[in-house]
């Protein structure tokens, strides 16, 4: 051991030669090694469900350790992604959702005015705008159950268009079928949202209109199609700890955990069901949320972890907490579909002040298929052309 930590040791008194130079490089190519294989197991390593409650159950100091590091192994630092995210087609939603403003069920209630499809040239001119601030991905939401069939030149159109600016583009319409999702993909889309809410047994509690299982199945048709995956979850709405244990474990039951994960912190809006409860019974403490988002950097090592729906009602202090705790995207712009966000200047203002840095867009990586050589039996990888 002594031996070995001598190696390690810079020796100033010594006159550098040969062979200290070729220690040296030793010994950096055992420490890139050792990092190599660090990230590769983090990467790899499958969390069971035992664990994920494990590190929902460590001091939170330990917690947030933790995730940092994981963070550091797998992103810069102090880097984070800008998204904006534009409604358009506002209200009147088939589903009924219970936190949401936007479905038709709580219209009554909620008195949202229902806005028609947004005009291409207005979308594009959000667009812009969004570039022109620093944001790298446009995110469009349409308020459907699923896009129809004359919806989806218009939403092929908007991703072309979006792209053309230079900005990464995302989308989320509710469900999609298989032939939806390649067209999506063909357009050139980079990522679909599509959200799990919450754990399997509380969904109920929360939607009956759509099943968890077409949830499921929407995301597998997104994952197949070659569009970059964004599911994530709302806290706060009534579920219990097993219940976000249990989400996050649905996210590493997929074949691959979404490339982006929203962490939402509900934003109760009265004349929603669950709005309407959570303001009566009281919400969630934030730290449970700062917990949910750094298991999820844990467990999801590779991915983004989206702070999204929640952030207007935080403080600086409980923001940074939320980056400390391996989240690097959020949403910019004062509007999220139809609830408030953090304004524009203090978002700036925050970035300063924590020393955050806004990403650049990456476009997609381009569709890799498998082909089996008929004579041999290889199998190899082929990219598709654009
Ligand atoms: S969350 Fe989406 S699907 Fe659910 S009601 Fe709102 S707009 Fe419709």
């Amino acid at each position: 051991m002594a031996g070995l930590l001598s190696i390690a040791e810079p020796n100033a008194s010594r006159p550098t030669d040969p062979i200290d130079n070729q220690n040296s490089l030793n010994n950096d190519l055992l420490a890139r090694l050792a990092t190599d294989a660090t990230k590769s197991l983090q990467a790899s390593k499958q969390y069971s469900r035992e664990d994920i409650a494990a590190l929902f159950d460590l001091p939170l100091m330990d917690l947030l350790l933790q995730a940092q590091t994981v963070h550091r192994q797998h992103f810069a630092a102090n880097e984070v992604q800008i998204s904006t995210l534009l409604s358009i087609k506002t209200g009147n939603c088939p589903e009924d959702c219970g936190y949401c403003s936007q479905s038709g069920h709580h219209r009554d209630t909620t008195k949202l005015q229902a806005e028609k499809r947004l005009e291409v040239d207005k979308v594009i001119a959000a667009a812009k705008r969004a570039k022109a601030t620093g944001s790298s991905r446009f995110c469009m939401g349409a308020a459907w159950k699923h896009p129809s069939a004359k919806d989806m030149p218009y939403v092929v159109e908007l991703i072309k268009e979006v792209k053309a600016l230079g900005l990464e583009t995302c989308m989320t319409l509710g469900m999609l079928d298989t032939a939806q999702a390649t067209q999506l993909a063909d357009a050139g889309l980079d990522y679909y949202n599509h959200n799990l809410d919450t754990s399997r047994r509380y969904y109920e509690q929360v939607v009956s209109t759509r099943s968890y299982d077409e949830r499921l199945d929407t995301l597998t048709n997104v994952r197949n199609s070659g569009i970059n995956v964004c599911s994530g979850n709302i806290v706060g709405m009534g579920e219990s700890r097993d219940d976000r244990i249990d989400w996050v474990h649905e996210l590493l039951k997929m074949p691959k955990a979404p490339e982006s994960i929203p962490v939402n912190l509900l934003v109760p809006i009265a004349g929603t069901p669950i709005g309407d409860r959570v303001i009566e019974e009281g919400q969630l403490s934030v730290l449970e949320w700062i917990r949910t988002i750094a298991v999820t950097r844990i467990c999801c090592p590779t991915s983004y972890v989206r702070l999204s729906a929640g952030r207007e009602s935080l403080s600086d202090s409980e923001q940074a907490l939320a980056f400390m705790a391996g989240a690097n995207s959020f949403f910019y712009g004062d509007k999220l579909l139809t609830t408030g966000n953090a304004s524009q200047s203090s978002d700036n203002r925050l970035m300063r002040e924590l020393g955050l840095t806004a990403q650049f867009a990456a476009p997609r990586p381009p569709k890799q298929v498998p082909v089996m050589d008929a004579m041999s039996g290889h199998q190899s990888q082929v990219v598709l052309a654009e």
